[in-house]
């Protein structure tokens, strides 16, 4: 069995990639910073794509902060960046239940407080942000109290995620028309050294396992986060390039948008993944084969600077 030659170029001084594109979405932990450190050269990126007129948007899967909360966290990390022009899922989340759902009612929210200020913001009420410890005898679970307004639950990352919060996401949803919505399905966070952490898709899987439904989530690789760009920007999907560090959510959603892809590697994914997957021979696994890879967005400067 042969297999089709690789479609992954790095790129080099000479690929005028840059030239092709109008606009450029960041993904954001792994490509312009690493936890709480900018990606040496990436605020000099950005700053170079916009002195060229190009839109540059960040679109991240993370839903601990709102848009202004990543605004300041850019900034400081020596950014131009404008509020706007940052798409997290607790900022998508929350446009997708108002505009999307049309939701009429509240949330219940298995989520942080940044998630709640989105909702706010869009007008939607919620219940649940904070600790929810269990009470009384496990034969009165099933009969806690509810909150009858609400008409949807809503999964992000949650730091007081518990028994009793999957138990009372379980007896929303016992309610057929009770939506049901996750931010993002990233199952692990990675940090220094190797390590990780559990991510929001852990929290999802728990909820969809005890509701026994399936959420529909918001975050890459659905292509809601570009919709979201697009119905805020002029912004025409051929001239338009993905750049992230995993292959399951930032390249699969530039594949799904039609957008070109760039895969960066201070992050997740490796260009054996990449290889690995298109060697597969499996058509569904192609979506997460980059058009193009560097060592880091650094890379790109020598292109820029001309
Ligand atoms: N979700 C959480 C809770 C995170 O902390 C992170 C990264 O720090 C992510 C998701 C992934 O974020 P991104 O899409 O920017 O890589
Ligand atoms: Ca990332």
């Amino acid at each position: 069995v042969s297999c089709p030659p690789l479609r992954l170029h790095k790129i080099m001084r000479n690929v005028d990639l840059l030239d092709s594109v109008d606009c450029v979405l960041f993904d954001c932990d792994g490509v312009i910073w690493r936890g709480e450190q900018a990606v040496p050269g990436a605020a000099e990126v950005i700053d170079l794509l916009k002195e060229q007129g190009k839109n540059v948007f960040f679109v991240t899967n993370n839903s601990s902060k709102t848009r202004r909360m990543y605004a300041d966290k850019m900034t400081k990390l020596g950014f131009d960046v404008r509020e706007e022009e940052v798409f997290g899922t607790a900022y998508c989340s929350a446009v997708y239940l108002r505009n999307v759902c049309e939701l009429r009612g509240k949330v219940y929210l298995i989520g942080s407080p940044a998630m709640e200020q989105e909702l706010a913001a869009v007008g939607i009420q919620q219940t649940g942000v904070g600790p929810d410890h269990v009470a009384g005898k496990a034969a009165d679970w099933a009969g806690v109290p509810l909150d009858p307004e609400v008409r949807a639950v809503v999964v992000g990352f949650d730091e007081h995620f518990s028994y009793m919060k999957l138990n009372r996401a379980l007896q929303y949803l016992s309610q057929k028309d009770c939506l049901f919505v996750g931010t993002n399905r990233d199952s692990r966070l990675p940090l220094e050294g190797g390590k990780a952490v559990p991510g929001t898709g852990c929290l999802l899987q728990a909820v969809e396992t005890a509701a026994q439904r399936q959420a529909q989530t918001v975050g890459k690789p659905n292509s809601f986060m570009f919709d979201c760009v697009a119905s805020q920007f002029s912004v025409d999907r051929d001239r338009c390039l993905m750049v992230g560090d995993r292959l399951d959510t930032d390249i699969m959603l530039g594949s799904n948008c039609g957008l070109k892809t760039l895969l960066t590697l201070t992050g997740v994914s490796t260009v054996a993944d990449a290889e690995a997957h298109q060697k597969s021979g499996c058509a569904e696994r192609q979506g997460m084969v980059p058009d193009y890879y560097v060592d880091s967005i650094a890379d790109l400067l020598p292109v820029l600077r001309g």
